[in-house]
């Protein structure tokens, strides 16, 4: 490639890489390490020409399954699909409520909409930014049909006292699992709570596709053959190429992104372990006497969860001026998420009562970078940085208030 001038483009010049000392993820350095082992699989599966479903999704979805502690895993085009398809199985549709958290990635509220249901909104904990039992019953009515849990950054709010709620007004549970792959309640994984799972495979995922790519669990057999009808435009299992049992839509998976999967599924572990040890590097920093009295919050781990951190969320005040600070000590960061889905303008109509917890913390919220790549002195440099850019954003709001 040249640009104009004919000069060789490059996209990632030396000066960006030095300018930017901490990116917020690194999938390259993931494709590297996983690319010799499946490299052979890949390139089968490219001359031989069967590049959906077979026996690489057959073999990814057992493996997903088994990994996520349910029966049954059925590949999907994405996330999205994911929630879509399980509300569509489960019978959800006009009419029908769903309680989802207001603290979220639009794609839950979406999917409900998309179903032709109607979102409710839950407040969230103002310690783990998670969907509470108590939120979670202020939000039922006798409409709401199934509640999607959202194991939101990485770790699955109180999963007991969520099922009590769901078991008593006999909602249906969907687990919306798409940042929470290898994440655990009381030694569960996520994947084998609610009826179905949802999974994303989104390439910045804990575990990401080189595309598009999700997934369901579930461990109730006429759920995964509904989902993979739906999947499959409306075709079922046994019958004829040219036979369709109900309206479909399409989101398979390929089997070049299973491939994908399925090596990188086998080094997930090892990587999650390592964003768990650099997620109490922060900890430990961010606990440290140089933040008291910067108006820095640590997102709480829950009880009993095992936290993958696919994110690392803080809460800052002045959230704009540290995050520029940062950038300009090549720091990249992100906040998840700006806008409370609630006030997005195809949803705000259905916001019926204040949600105080997710609307404040949609103005604090910043993500660090983390990623099973990065450096212990990455880390180190970030809290330094981090605890500079707040004293830097409190002297510069003093000024500006004594003006
Ligand atoms: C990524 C994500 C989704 C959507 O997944 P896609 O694969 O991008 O469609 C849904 N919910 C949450 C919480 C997500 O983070």
């Amino acid at each position: 490639m040249a640009d104009a001038a004919g000069t060789p483009m490059n996209l990632d010049s030396s000066e960006t890489r030095e300018m930017t000392r901490v990116p917020f993820t690194d999938l390259a350095a993931m494709t590297g390490e996983v690319w010799p082992e499946i490299e052979q699989d890949y390139l089968s599966c490219l001359l031989d020409g069967a590049y959906i479903g077979g026996p690489a999704v057959t073999a990814f979805e057992r493996g997903w399954a088994a990994y996520c502690g349910a029966d049954h895993g059925v590949g999907l085009g994405n996330g999205t699909d994911a929630l879509l398809l399980s509300l569509t199985a489960l019978g959800v549709g006009p009419g029908d409520e769903v309680v989802v958290p207001a603290n979220t990635f639009i794609a839950t509220a979406a999917a409900v909409v998309r179903a032709g249901a109607t979102p409710r909104f839950a407040d969230v904990s103002d310690d783990t930014l998670l969907m509470t039992a108590d939120t979670l019953a202020a939000a039922i009515t006798p409409c709401t049909r199934a509640v999607i849990i959202v194991h939101l950054y990485g770790q699955l709010p109180d999963m007991a006292g969520l099922a009590a709620i769901a078991q008593q007004t006999g909602i249906a549970v969907i687990e919306d699992a798409a940042q929470a792959h290898g994440a655990e309640w009381g030694g569960r994984r996520a994947g084998s709570f609610g009826a179905v799972a949802c999974f994303s495979f989104y390439p910045a995922k804990n575990l990401g596709a080189f595309g598009d790519a999700g997934a369901v669990t579930t461990s109730r057999p006429e759920l995964a053959d509904e989902i993979r009808s739906l999947a499959n435009h409306g075709r079922s299992h046994g019958h004829s190429h040219y036979h369709h049992d109900r309206i479909g839509t399409n989101s398979r998976l390929d089997a070049l992104q299973a491939i994908l999967l399925s090596g990188k599924l086998a080094h997930l572990e090892e990587w999650t372990e390592r964003r768990i040890a650099l997620a109490s590097r922060y900890r430990e920093h961010l606990g440290g006497g140089e933040f008291t009295g910067t108006g820095l919050k640590l997102t709480a781990t829950a009880p009993l969860a095992r936290h993958v951190y696919h994110l690392f969320v803080v809460r800052v005040p002045r959230r704009d001026s540290v995050r520029t600070a940062l950038t300009r000590r090549g720091i990249q960061t992100g906040v998840h998420y700006p806008v409370p889905c609630h006030r997005q303008p195809p949803l705000r109509r259905l916001a019926e009562h204040p949600l105080p917890v997710a609307e404040r913390a949609a103005g604090e919220v910043l993500s660090l970078p983390l990623f099973p790549h990065m450096t212990d002195r990455q880390v180190d440099y970030v809290c330094e940085s981090l605890a500079e850019a707040l004293r830097a954003a409190a002297v510069g709001s003093e000024a500006a208030s004594a003006q």
